[in-house]
């Protein structure tokens, strides 16, 4: 965990848990945000959002929350890092259920930003939860959850006509005797599929869709970094997955997307045209000036 002053500036020195004052008035009724930040592009925050960022005393966030984002605190917020990460869970949940209950019962407005959507494998539900059980008013601001904004930016509609009639979203994480992902069921909805945290088991994906009776052609889609400046991705078929991988290595956070709709993006290209015309844009002021 990490706490630190903002000066809109992230970057300021961390400062102790015991530090967290700002305008701590017993008197004054704490109330709880927990906002949606969208997968990355500060540009996709909502309005309710941002204000819920800009009147915070003080902001809790994971580490899928990008600095661009938080740099829209007021100067003074106290914004700690609450992030989990795949094999590096550095706050417990019930940590920060206790944390958003103590700070709220001392009067502070807080902003617990979390990436994508809170209610969409974000543990926001959780959270909820402890705060109704403690009578903390609170509220939810939804955000724009990673299938949406990657899938937007890479040119992969989630459903076409024909082509698609739904997708559906699994998680990848904790696949175990408890939680068990019927293979089969999802390989007979004839969705696009779209799988969050998979990217330290993306070849088992492919090889388990395949095993239960997903052609080996079918277009899967690695998105990393899905909507941010290294917006990036990576398609190939089920079975050339794994030699795909060899050559390159995306890294986190990525997002699995598979189904006959990851090949429309060959004929939607907005994104990196966009980038491009963007830069044409910025080049051709600069001759201007
Ligand atoms: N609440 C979040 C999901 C949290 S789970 C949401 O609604 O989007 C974390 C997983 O989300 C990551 O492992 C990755 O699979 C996915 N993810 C989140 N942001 C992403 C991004 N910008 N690009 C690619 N994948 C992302």
């Amino acid at each position: 965990m990490q706490l630190r002053k903002s000066n809109s500036n992230t970057n300021s020195l961390p400062i102790r848990p015991s530090q967290v004052r700002t305008a701590l008035n017993r008197d004054k009724q704490g109330f709880v945000s927990l906002v949606g930040a969208g997968p990355g592009d500060p540009e996709l925050l909502t309005l309710k959002a941002l204000k819920a960022i800009q009147s915070a005393d003080v902001i809790l966030h994971d580490h899928l929350v990008t600095k661009a984002i938080i740099q829209n605190a007021k100067p003074g917020t106290n914004i700690i890092e609450v992030g989990k990460s795949y094999n590096n869970p550095s706050a417990t949940q019930e940590g920060i259920n206790t944390m958003l209950v103590s700070m709220a019962q001392r009067g502070l407005r807080i902003c617990r930003l979390k990436g994508g959507d809170p209610f969409v494998f974000g543990r926001g539900s959780e959270e909820a939860i402890a705060l109704e059980q403690q009578q903390i008013p609170f509220e939810v601001v939804p955000g724009l959850t990673a299938a949406l904004g990657c899938c937007a930016y890479s040119g992969i509609p989630l459903t076409h006509r024909g082509v698609s009639r739904g997708f559906t979203a699994v998680t990848a994480r904790g696949n175990n005797e408890q939680y068990q992902i019927n293979w089969e069921s999802l390989v007979k909805l004839n969705h696009t599929l779209v799988f969050y945290m998979g990217l330290h088991c993306a070849a088992w994906i492919a090889s388990s869709l395949m095993l239960h009776g997903m052609s080996k052609d079918t277009p899967i889609a690695i998105i990393s970094h899905g909507t941010q400046p290294q917006h990036h991705q990576l398609s190939t078929t089920l079975i050339e997955l794994e030699n795909c991988l060899l050559k390159n290595t995306p890294t986190a956070p990525s997002l699995i997307v598979v189904g006959e709709t990851v090949d429309l993006a060959n004929q939607i290209k907005w994104h990196s045209n966009h980038q491009q015309t963007e830069h044409l844009f910025e080049h051709s002021l600069e001759g201007a000036i």
